[in-house]
């Protein structure tokens, strides 16, 4: 009988060892991933809707793991946020997204997606105007994406620090919209520029009511707030009608193009694809 208990743990452990020792091996290739230049910016059009052409990328980050290949950021970025390395690599995607970007012709922007945890660094303000200086990137050029956790753990810093980057010139977009629990009020709480409706409700647009009806009202907000929607992952043309009739201005997903590495951008949407 007293076997049970500790065959139980027996029989766990081994296990539990692997995962952690897992995690330990990521958290060690992290550190050395950011010196060893592993890190890409990978870049998807967003697209005027009505115009039918492109207003600029967003910056998916990727990972060149030099055994593993590539490592999506949903697995190592909340390993980053939770080791302190967010910080340093968040500021290495602001400098190498306008670096690319001011490259590109005026007026294509660059959205980058900063986390949550980013906010709670003093220095992002001034990382952020240090990025657009060294760059020559016109500000207005350059979006940033926040979520409404940024909002959720606020008090008075956060919405300052948005309102001073904000004041860099540049724009700030809501992403991942009518994911979180209380969107309409963080709407309230800071003018943003730009709405993303959370592929979700995209993806649910053939068959389901509620989606369709959760995207023209977003849009209809939208429009009303002098904010723009932008829907993410639009896969299909039949997607893409309903969002254009629901009065979405602007689409972004693999019907338009996969993230792609900066070197194969042309700026021409004909050679992402259809449309
Ligand atoms: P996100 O900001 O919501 O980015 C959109 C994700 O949807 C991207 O995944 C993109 O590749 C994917 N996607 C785009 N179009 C479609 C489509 O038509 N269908 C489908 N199924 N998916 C589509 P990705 O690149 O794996 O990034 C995942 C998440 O990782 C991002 O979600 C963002 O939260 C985070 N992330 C990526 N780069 C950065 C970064 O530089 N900094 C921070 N803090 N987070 C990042
Ligand atoms: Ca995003
Ligand atoms: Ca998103
Ligand atoms: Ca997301």
């Amino acid at each position: 009988a007293k076997s049970v208990g500790r065959g139980t743990f027996r029989f766990f452990e081994p296990e539990m060892d692997a995962q952690l020792q897992a995690r330990r091996m990521l958290e060690v290739d992290l550190r050395k991933a950011l010196a060893n230049g592993e890190f890409e910016l990978f870049y998807q059009p967003q697209v005027d809707i009505r115009r039918k052409a492109i207003t600029g990328y967003e910056a998916l980050l990727r990972w060149r793991h030099p055994e593993r290949g590539i490592v999506s950021p949903a697995e190592f970025i909340p390993v980053a946020e939770d080791i302190g390395l967010i910080s340093p690599l968040g500021e290495w995607v602001v400098h190498e997204a306008c670096r690319e970007a001011s490259g590109w012709p005026a007026p294509l922007k660059v959205a980058v997606n900063l986390s949550p945890v980013q906010f709670r660094n003093r220095n992002l303000v001034q990382c952020v105007k240090q990025a657009l200086e060294e760059s020559g990137l016109c500000p207005s050029r350059l979006e940033l994406e926040i979520t409404e956790s940024v909002l959720l753990q606020d008090n008075d810093t956060t919405l300052a620090t948005l309102h001073q980057l904000r004041k860099l010139g540049l724009r700030i977009a809501m992403d991942d919209f009518g994911t979180g629990y209380s969107s309409l009020s963080y709407l309230r709480s800071f003018p943003f520029d730009k709405i993303k409706i959370d592929q979700s409700f995209v993806q649910g647009l053939s068959s389901r009511a509620d989606c369709l009806a959760i995207v023209q009202s977003i849009a209809g907000l939208g429009a009303s707030l002098g904010m723009s929607t932008v829907a993410e992952g639009v896969e299909t043309e039949d997607q893409l009608v309903q969002l254009r009739a629901a009065g979405c201005t602007e689409a972004q997903g693999y019907y338009f193009g996969r993230p792609r590495p900066a070197r194969d951008l042309t700026h021409s949407l004909e050679d992402f694809g259809p449309v």
